[in-house]
């Protein structure tokens, strides 16, 4: 299994969370990045386990005191070979004093950074799908390596749209709450799917509450593959592939 999207540095037991990957049945778990400064760590994460990858990126909520010079640096470190995309970049408008123009502007720099490397990116999505969609929608020229919907949860009227952008889907374990439609998993394109736990937050059934950990994708996978009326098996080998393609670093 690959974990395509876990924040790896927000483990107090990190060590231990990349020590037991192989008895957890991980080959590969990419680390994201939200700041410069936890991107630049995550690089190093990477480059000191062979089967940890990384993102670098600035998190909306992020993005306000960011400079052109903080950009550059930014740039500079996502030459690393270890770094297979840009992420998580995107909108969040889910806070009261959120600045949309100063979200939109560092989204669109990132989305030209990723062109610029010939990069994936990976897009975070909160309260926000209109101006998402939009932006994507307006730097369709940029969209030559792809991207994908990370921890997506917009729904079924969405999904088409952004695949027809050309992006991948990926979700985590808010696919298994008990709460949310799945009935358009079906009509999802197999080889645009990816799954992610977005590990330490955001834990699956049945483990709603507690601290999230990489490995718990498997109940992502589990999920998703009964929904469809795949097995386990099937969809694990579909989505890895799916993962090695998207993030085609990955060796
Ligand atoms: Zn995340």
């Amino acid at each position: 299994m690959i974990d395509t999207h876990a924040h790896i540095l927000s483990f107090d037991d990190k060590e231990d969370v990349i020590g037991s990957m192989k008895e957890d049945g991980l080959d590969v778990i990419v680390n994201i990045g939200t700041t410069l400064e936890d991107s630049k760590l995550g690089v190093e994460l990477a480059n000191e386990n062979e089967n940890v990858y990384t993102t670098v990126g600035i998190y909306p909520e992020l993005v306000y005191n960011i400079t052109d010079d903080d950009l550059n640096k930014l740039e500079e470190l996502a030459k690393s070979k270890k770094v297979v995309a840009i992420g998580e970049i995107g909108l969040d408008y889910h806070a009261e004093n959120f600045d949309k123009d100063k979200q939109i502007e560092i989204f669109v720099k990132q989305l030209e950074i990723a062109d610029r490397l010939g990069l994936p990116f990976c897009v975070h999505c909160r309260n926000a799908v209109d101006d998402v969609y939009q932006t994507l929608l307006n730097n369709k020229h940029l969209i030559n390596h792809s991207g994908l919907m990370h921890c997506y949860s917009e729904g079924k009227d969405w999904f088409r749209k952004f695949l027809d952008l050309g992006l991948y889907i990926s979700f985590s374990g808010n696919i298994t709450f008990k709460k949310n439609d799945r009935s358009f998993l079906k009509d999802i394109d197999l080889n645009k799917l990816l799954v992610e736990t977005d590990s330490p937050y955001l834990s699956p059934e049945p483990f709603r509450g507690r601290v999230n950990r990489p490995k718990n994708v498997r109940y992502v996978i589990e999920k998703i593959a009964s929904e469809i009326g795949l097995s386990f098996d099937e969809l694990e080998k579909i989505t890895t592939e799916n993962a090695k393609r998207f993030y085609f670093k990955i060796r």
